[in-house]
């Protein structure tokens, strides 16, 4: 029977911890803030943002919320992310993404600045992780090391499976964990691998970034090993009120019954990354006030 690595439970230590320091800085008279913009009307990201806001709330980082329309022209937005550049009393910007068609995420995403980027998107901190230097990390990966970390998972020398090439998550997360003090040997899967069941079958540790509803089954992992799932996908489920349900990449309930740990899908990485978020945040503030970044 495998071993369930909850998010929910690890990121509530993460941010209980983050919950300490932030009082120390506001006695030092340093309160973190983070700038939260929103463009148009998505459902799906407005309640991300709201969610973010509540975290932030609860931790006692300020967060200031920018919702703007989405016929916003892109020197606009590019307009507020320069003035929040500017603003020292902002630690850190996010832009929930995706933007609108017509805006360019890529053009965004440049222009927030590298010591406010605690999305870690910025091509300047993606870089200096890709050369094993120190960074912010975006905020899913750094959360599923973190779900390694804490669950005293060992990943030195072990075959580290990644399915995913995104920038967001399958990339960083291959990046990190083939870096130096995480130490795996890392194979990176993607829509054209082929005879992935063979080589995901060889995996100590298996990470799932794909966005396909169960995609991996049991005759997909090795016994004993390790699953992370970091998929979110909704599927249809008659029972349910709202008639759908959360699901991860990977079909739990069969592939437990092979693993010695897995994450659950919802309550495993989704938790992770806002507290990861929330890190970043503490961390910028510090950063930009002449003080060393947390251990976390
Ligand atoms: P994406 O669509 O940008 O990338 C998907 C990746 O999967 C691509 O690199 C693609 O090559 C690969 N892929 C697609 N089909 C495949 C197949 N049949 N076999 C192997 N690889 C295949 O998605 P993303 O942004 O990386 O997100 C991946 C999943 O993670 C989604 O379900 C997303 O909702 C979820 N997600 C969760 C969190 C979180 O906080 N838990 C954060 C970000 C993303």
């Amino acid at each position: 029977m495998s071993k369930l690595i909850s998010g929910k439970i690890i990121s509530s230590q993460i941010k209980e911890e983050l919950r300490n320091e932030i009082e120390n800085l506001k006695k030092r008279g340093l309160e973190p803030c983070l700038a939260v913009i929103l463009v148009g009307e998505d459902p799906a990201s407005a309640v991300y943002v709201r969610n973010k806001k509540r975290t932030c709330e609860e931790l006692g980082i300020r967060s200031v919320g920018h919702d703007l329309p989405e016929t916003i022209s892109q020197d606009e937005l590019e307009n507020l992310v320069n003035d929040l550049n500017n603003d020292s009393s902002v630690h850190g910007i996010l832009n929930q993404f995706p933007l609108p068609n017509g805006l360019d995420e890529s053009s965004v995403i440049r222009t927030i600045s590298p010591e406010k980027d605690v999305d870690g998107l910025n091509p300047l901190n993606a870089g200096l992780i890709a050369m094993g230097q120190p960074s912010f990390i975006s905020c899913t990966p750094y959360g599923v090391l973190q779900m390694l970390k804490r669950s005293n998972i060992s990943t030195s020398g072990k075959n580290a499976v990644v399915l995913g090439r995104s920038n967001l998550v399958g990339r960083p997360i291959a990046t990190l964990l083939s870096s130096k003090g995480w130490d795996s040997t890392v194979t990176v899967c993607h829509s054209r691998t082929e005879k992935l069941a063979e080589i995901t079958s060889q995996a100590d540790i298996l990470i799932a970034a794909i966005g396909i509803p169960q995609f991996v089954t049991a005759n997909m992992v090795k016994e004993g090993s390790v699953v992370i799932d970091v998929g979110i996908n909704s599927i249809e489920d008659p029972s349910k009120k709202s008639g759908t349900r959360l699901v991860g990449d990977v079909a739990f309930d069969e592939v437990q019954e092979k693993t010695s740990m897995i994450t659950p899908v919802p309550g495993g990485v989704g938790p992770m990354t806002i507290a990861m978020l929330m890190v970043n945040t503490v961390n910028a503030a510090r950063l930009q006030n002449g003080l060393s970044e947390l251990e976390i």
